[in-house]
């Protein structure tokens, strides 16, 4: 049985290693169209620095990328954040504030005013959503939390987790977990307190690897499950007699898995998906900037920043990486990355490496309270288009993109414009690929 992936980020290897470990006889090819895998995940040192092009971690509360983990056999590689990082902050008039870590320190906080608490804890009491409309998640939040706590709580969460506006985005489709707590609890405070009650950890803690978050790719790369083709772009899936063929030729496959970004997908020719391409190329995908400072030590303290839009700055935040898993800085130097651009942010696209490095240094040195000068920049990656936006109504494209999918047998979509943009959502959706493509070679067997 041979099987084609397109795509090498996460959700492509994710996939291909787990079938290769579990569908027994299966040749797996997996075709990237860079050099290297890993999508938007990479790691790479500069002077004792080791530094992220993308994502940081993930949260161990999800099974999945811990399970490919252990099926990699590589526990020992994984590194746990710092548990005295846990200082998160946000910007409020143009100042740092820690962001309340008990109940009992929300309610000493300066974060939102005396009514906007009050607000919140009304929570309990209002009525859970009607009807089935898609509703954004400022919407959601006002509703259920009020105004200030959208502003300072969920927006910057947003921002630090999407690069999305808050404005834009569905609520069902970006934050799944949440809308099913309204709906089954009635209340999220109420959801919290019986949750807590039966011990249930929903988050867990930031976990990555030694080495960085490219360990995982370079594992995954490595673990022998499946061939690697990189450099090499597929444009065109044909289906045949004897099964799929690419143009890149190879032979004929008995299944094909696409895990390319949704913009890639639209621009492909492959049978059944003619008709979403439309629905695929409008997944909006803004840019994304990270910028990498060496900060001498004793400056910055904790886990990072995050900014709320109506503060109107020109960066999202920053992460204190180094704070967050200490071999990523040096002796002397932590090490702190700024992240610009996303949804609100369209222009970074167009800013070169000199303006990039301009904006992030000025809005740091303003909130760190030092000088410039103190901010060594150490490295730059720009992402022209980083993370998909699930929009309201994105559901829809995704039920449209599985129908038109599930008219070719044989054809599998997944990737982080469909199933979840975190790394956990990617290892998942591998899982389930893997399982759905297993079936499906075992009834064509029959
Ligand atoms: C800056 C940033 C920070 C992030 N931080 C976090 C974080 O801290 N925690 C977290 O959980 N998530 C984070 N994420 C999200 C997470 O990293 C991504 O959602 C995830 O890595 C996406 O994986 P993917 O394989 O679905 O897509 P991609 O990584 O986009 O991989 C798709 C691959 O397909 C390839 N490809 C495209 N077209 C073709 C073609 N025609 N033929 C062959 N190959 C093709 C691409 O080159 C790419 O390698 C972050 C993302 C970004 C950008």
């Amino acid at each position: 049985m041979r099987i084609a992936v397109i795509g090498g980020g996460i959700s492509g290897l994710g996939t291909a290693f787990v079938m290769g470990r579990r569908i027994p006889g299966a040749e797996i090819d997996v075709f990237e169209k860079n050099r290297t895998p890993g999508g938007t995940i990479a790691s790479y040192r500069n002077d004792g620095f080791l530094m992220e092009t993308g994502p940081n971690g993930f949260l161990s509360g999800k099974p999945t990328t811990l399970k490919i983990v252990d099926m990699l056999e590589q526990q020992e590689t994984l590194l746990p954040a710092n548990a005295k990082a846990e200082k998160r902050m946000i910007v409020k008039r143009g100042h740092l504030v820690t962001l309340p870590d008990t109940p009992l320190k929300f309610f000493t906080s300066s974060i939102l005013s005396f009514g906007g608490k009050l607000r919140i804890m009304k929570e309990p009491f209002v009525h859970k959503k009607v009807g089935s409309e898609d509703e954004t998640i400022a919407d959601f939040g006002q509703r259920r939390l009020g105004e200030q706590a959208v502003t300072w709580m969920l927006d910057p969460m947003v921002s630090g987790v999407f690069a999305g506006n808050v404005d834009k985005l569905s609520l069902a489709s970006c934050f799944p977990r949440i809308h099913e707590l309204e709906m089954q609890y009635g209340s999220l405070i109420m959801a919290m307190l019986k949750l807590r009650s039966k011990k249930a950890s929903p988050s867990g803690r930031l976990t990555s690897f030694e080495n960085g978050m490219g360990q995982l790719i370079e594992m995954l790369a490595l673990s022998g499950a499946f061939h690697l083709h990189a450099g090499s772009e597929v444009l065109e899936i044909r289906k045949e007699a004897d099964g799929f063929h690419l143009d890149h030729g190879c032979g004929a496959y008995d299944a094909v898995v696409l895990a390319v970004p949704a913009y890639s997908l639209a621009e492909m020719t492959v049978p059944g998906l003619k008709d979403v391409r439309e629905d695929l190329a409008s997944v909006p995908y803004p840019p994304m900037a990270i910028v990498p400072f060496a900060v001498k030590k004793g400056v910055v303290d904790g886990f990072g920043f995050l900014i709320p839009s109506v503060e109107k700055s020109g960066i999202l935040g920053a992460l204190y990486s180094s704070g967050i898993f200490p071999n990523r800085g040096t002796d002397k130097y932590d090490l702190v990355t700024v992240m610009l651009g996303g949804d609100r942010h369209y222009e970074v696209r167009d800013m070169d490496q000199a303006m990039l490095v301009n904006a992030a240094s000025e809005e740091l040195a303003g909130f760190l309270k030092v000088e410039r000068r103190e901010l060594e920049n150490i490295g730059l990656f720009k992402w022209r288009r980083a993370i998909p936006q699930y929009y309201t109504g994105h559901y829809r494209i995704v039920e449209r993109m599985e129908a038109a999918a599930a008219s070719v047998p044989g054809l599998f979509v997944t990737g982080n414009a469909f199933y979840g943009i975190g790394i956990n959502d990617c290892t998942l959706a591998a899982f389930n690929t893997a399982e759905r493509v297993q079936e499906f070679l075992t009834k064509e067997k029959e």
